[in-house]
C-alpha cells in the first residue's frame, strides 16, 4: 500500500465491540485480569495490557501506524520528541561512550548532550553531517552517530545513505532526528539504511500545533549484536539479543523510557496524533508547493539578501533533497541582512512568531534571538544563524495571501 492509503487505514482496531469506524480513546490506566494465571501469562510473555505506562490499545494504533508510514519493523511513542531522543540514546549510550553528532541540531538536542548526557560521562563530538567527516571523528569507544534528516535552520540535508553505510562498517548504529521528514510523507531515513529515528510528532504529524509526542522507530538489524548490554544477562537474566534478537533494542526503549522512567504518552494526545497521520501528506504537499511559490516570488527581492529553500535547483541542498526528500519541504529562510530588517519585518508580516513548526498556520520565528540564542555567537554562525535570519515553517494559508502579505512586509523592512 502507498503512504497515503496507509495513512488512513493502517493501524486501526481489527475488531471493536461497538463497529467503531476510527480510533477509540482508551482512557484507562490499569488493564485487569480473570485469573491469576492470566495476570501471570501477561507478565511472563510481555503480551496484552498491564498498565498504560508501558503501553495502551490507544498509543499502539499510533505506533503500528507509523510503522507503516515509517518503514519500521518497531516503533515506540512517548511523550514529547526530547523524550524519544533520550530514551533512544539513553538505551544505546554507557558511560565512557561517544556520540558522534552533526554541527546544527536542534537546540535542545545540545542541551540533552551537554546537560544530562556529559554529567553521565557520554562525550559528544560535532562535526558536518558529512561520511568523511565522520569518518575521522569516529574512536573505539563512539556508539551511537547522530544526525537531522535536515538542518534547523540550515536547512541542509546530509547523505544518509553514505552515513548508514558508514555506520554499517563500523557496526555502530546512525540514529536519525526525522522530524523535518514528517512522519515519512518527506523522508525515510531508515529506508536508506539508518538504523534508528528519532523524531517529534509535535510538528507536522500533529499538524496543528496542538498536542506533544514523540517517537523512536527502528528497522530490523543485526547491529545491536555490537553492544554489550545485548549480549549480557538483563533484569531478568536473560540475554537479550538471544531472546529478542533484532527486538532487543526497541524493548529496551520501552522498559527504559516507558515503563521505568514514565515519558509515556497519554491516551488523548495518541489519538489526536493519529488523526494528525491521516492528512500529514496532503499538508506536506501543498505546504512544499507554496513554499515553493514564496522562494519564487522573494528570491530576487532588493530586500532579501539571501534566500534558502532545498526545492530550488540553485540552492545548496538541492542535490541532496533530490535524493531524499518528497519535494521542497515546508521550511525556508530569509536573511534581510540585520537584527532590525528582521525586527521591522515581523512587526510588520500578520502571522504568528512561535518557536513551533509544522502548524497549519505559517509561523515565523527570529532564531538569533529565540531558538538558538544559548549559543555563543560563533556557535550560532557555524549552525547558520546570522542576526538577520527569519526562519518560515510554511502553513496551509492561500498562496497567493502569503505572498501579499511577506511582500509588504518586505518593502517596511
Ligand atoms: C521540536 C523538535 C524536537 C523536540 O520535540 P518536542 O516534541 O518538542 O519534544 C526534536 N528535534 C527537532 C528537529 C525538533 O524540531
Amino acid at each position: 500500500m502507498k503512504y497515503e492509503t496507509l495513512a488512513v487505514l493502517s493501524g486501526l482496531p481489527e475488531e471493536d465491540p461497538h463497529g467503531a469506524v476510527g480510533l477509540p480513546i482508551y482512557a484507562v490506566a490499569a488493564y485487569g485480569f480473570a485469573t491469576l494465571e492470566e495476570g501471570a501469562e501477561r507478565f511472563a510473555t510481555g503480551k496484552g495490557y498491564v498498565y498504560a505506562r508501558q503501553k495502551d490499545p490507544t498509543g499502539k494504533a499510533l505506533e503500528e501506524r507509523l510503522k507503516g508510514l515509517e518503514e519500521a519493523m518497531e516503533a515506540v511513542v512517548l511523550a514529547s520528541g526530547q523524550a524519544a531522543t533520550f530514551a533512544a540514546l539513553f538505551s544505546l549510550l554507557r558511560p565512557g561512550d561517544e556520540v558522534v553528532a552533526a554541527t546544527g541540531l536542534f537546540g535542545q538536542t545540545i542541551g540533552l548532550f551537554q546537560q544530562v548526557l556529559a554529567p553521565m560521562g557520554i562525550r559528544v563530538r560535532y562535526v558536518e553531517p558529512e561520511p568523511d567527516r565522520v569518518r575521522e571523528a569516529l574512536t573505539e569507544r563512539t556508539r551511537a552517530i547522530f544526525v537531522e534528516t535536515m538542518a534547523n535552520p540550515a536547512l541542509m540535508v546530509p547523505d544518509l545513505e553514505g552515513l548508514a553505510s558508514l555506520a554499517e562498517e563500523k557496526g555502530i548504529a546512525l540514529v536519525v532526528d526525522n522530524t523535518f521528514g514528517a512522519a515519512g510523507a518527506l523522508a525515510k531515513p531508515l529506508r536508506w539504511g539508518a538504523h534508528v529515528v528519532v523524531e517529534s510528532l509535535t510538528k507536522w504529524a500533529s499538524g496543528h500545533g496542538s498536542v506533544l509526542g514523540g517517537a523512536v522507530l527502528v528497522r530490523e538489524t543485526g547491529i545491536w549484536q555490537n553492544y554489550p548490554q545485548f549480549l549480557e544477562p538483563d533484569a531478568r537474566g536473560q540475554v537479550p539479543w538471544e531472546a529478542l534478537g533484532p527486538r532487543c533494542y526497541p524493548e529496551r526503549v520501552r522498559t527504559l523510557g516507558l515503563s521505568l522512567m514514565g515519558m509515556a504518552l497519554s491516551p488523548f494526545n495518541a489519538y489526536l496524533l493519529f488523526q494528525g497521520l491521516e492528512t500529514v501528506a496532503l499538508r506536506v504537499g501543498r505546504m512544499s508547493e507554496t513554499a515553493l511559490r514564496l522562494a519564487q516570488a522573494l528570491v530576487d527581492h532588493p530586500k532579501v539578501q539571501a534566500l534558502r529553500y532545498p526545492g530550488l535547483p540553485q540552492d545548496p541542498a538541492y542535490p541532496m533533497a533530490q535524493k531524499y526528500l518528497a519535494s521542497g519541504g515546508p521550511m525556508l529562510t530569509l536573511d534581510l541582512g540585520s537584527q532590525e530588517a528582521a525586527s521591522r519585518f515581523l512587526k510588520a508580516i500578520p502571522l504568528p512568531k512561535a518557536a513551533n513548526l509544522g502548524d497549519a498556520r505559517t509561523l515565523l520565528v527570529h532564531p538569533w534571538t529565540t531558538t538558538h540564542s544559548r549559543l555563543p555567537e560563533e556557535g550560532r554562525l557555524r549552525a547558520g544563524v546570522t542576526p538577520g535570519l527569519v526562519r518560515v515553517s510554511v502553513g496551509l494559508e492561500d498562496p497567493e495571501d502569503l505572498v501579499a502579505w511577506f511582500r509588504e512586509a518586505l518593502e517596511g523592512a
